[in-house]
C-alpha cells in the first residue's frame, strides 16, 4: 500500500494507473462500516483509494473537530489488511488555502435535518468531496447510507455538476445489538451506550409498523418519538428517497431518519423502507 499526502502527487500517480478506481473518503478512526465500503470498492474496481482527512470546514465552531477520534496507526493497518492500494492522508494545509472557492449546499435540501442544526456543515462536506473527487478522479465513489442526507446531497452535486463519477450507496453496518457503527460511538459512556440503543430500536419499531401495513407517516413518527423518550431529539422524519416529506410510507421509496443527542454525542441513524 502506498501512502500519499500531497494532492498533486496523488493525481499524477493515479492518472498513470489506467485502471478502474474505487474511492472511499473517510475521516479515519476506521470501523467495520468503513471496511464494508472498502470491500464494496474492491469488488467493483481494479484499484482502491481510501482518504483519511478530518475536514475542518464541515465542523461548526464549538463542535468536536479538536476532539475527533484519531487512530492513525491502526487506520493504516486496517487499510493495508483490507487490500487498499493507495491511502491518501493529507494535512489541512494540503487541501485548503486561506482564500477558497467553495460549493454551497442547496438552500432547501441542505438546510433541513442535520443542515438545520448545523447550517454550514454541508457546504464543507460538498466542498471537500468535490476536491477529493477531482484529486482522485475515481470511476466509482462509495458512501454509507447511514449518512443518508450527505449521500443524497453528494449524488445531487455529481448530477448537477455533470461529474462522471458513479456514486455507490452502501448499507449501514451495525453492532450485534443494532447500534449503527460510528467513529463517535467511542464518546459514549456505558449508560449512554445503553440509551443510544433506543435510536436503532425506534427505527426497527417503525419498520415493524410498516410490515403490519401501518403506513401513515404521522402515526409511525409518533410511535418513534415515544420510543425515543429521554433522548434530546433533533428530528424524526419520514421522507421519500428524494428527501421530500410524505404522508404515507411507500415501500421501496421511503426512509425514516432520526438524529438525537445522547449525553454530548449527536447520533444519526436511518432505515430505508
Ligand atoms: P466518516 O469517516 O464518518 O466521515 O464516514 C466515511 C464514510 O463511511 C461515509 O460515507 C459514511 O456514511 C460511511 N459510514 C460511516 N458509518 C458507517 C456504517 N456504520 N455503515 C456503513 N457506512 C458507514
Amino acid at each position: 500500500m502506498k501512502i500519499i499526502s500531497n494532492p498533486l502527487e496523488l493525481k499524477v500517480y493515479l492518472a498513470k494507473q489506467n485502471k478502474s478506481i474505487g474511492f472511499v473518503p473517510t475521516m479515519g478512526a476506521l470501523h467495520d462500516g468503513h471496511i464494508s465500503l472498502i470491500k464494496e470498492a474492491k469488488k467493483d474496481n481494479d484499484f482502491v483509494v481510501v482518504s483519511i482527512f478530518v475536514n475542518p470546514t464541515q465542523f461548526l465552531k464549538g463542535e468536536d473537530l479538536d476532539k475527533y477520534p484519531k487512530k492513525d496507526e491502526a487506520d493504516k493497518k486496517i487499510c493495508e489488511l483490507s487490500g487498499v492500494d493507495v491511502l491518501f492522508f493529507p494535512d489541512a494545509k494540503d487541501i485548503y488555502t486561506n482564500d477558497e472557492v467553495s460549493i454551497l449546499a442547496p438552500i432547501v435540501r441542505g438546510y433541513v435535518l442535520e443542515g438545520f442544526s448545523r447550517p454550514s456543515h454541508f457546504n464543507g462536506v460538498l466542498t471537500v468531496v468535490m476536491k477529493l473527487l477531482n484529486m482522485v478522479n475515481p470511476t466509482r465513489a462509495y458512501f454509507g447510507k447511514k449518512d443518508a442526507q450527505q449521500l443524497n446531497l453528494i449524488t445531487l452535486m455529481v448530477k448537477q455538476f455533470f461529474m462522471s463519477v458513479e456514486i455507490v450507496a452502501v448499507d449501514t453496518v451495525r453492532e450485534s445489538d443494532g447500534l449503527a457503527k460510528s467513529s463517535r460511538n467511542v464518546y459514549l459512556s456505558k449508560g449512554e451506550r445503553r440509551d443510544a440503543l433506543k435510536i436503532s430500536s425506534s427505527l426497527y419499531l417503525g419498520a415493524n409498523l410498516v410490515s403490519k401495513n401501518i403506513l401513515d407517516a404521522q402515526e409511525i413518527r409518533k410511535n418513534i418519538l415515544d420510543a425515543l423518550l429521554g433522548l434530546e431529539i433533533f428530528y424524526v422524519e419520514i421522507l421519500n428517497r428524494d428527501f421530500e416529506k410524505i404522508e404515507k410510507v411507500e415501500v421501496g421509496n421511503s426512509i425514516i431518519l432520526v438524529e438525537a443527542k445522547v449525553g454530548k454525542t449527536r447520533l444519526l441513524d436511518n432505515i430505508w423502507l
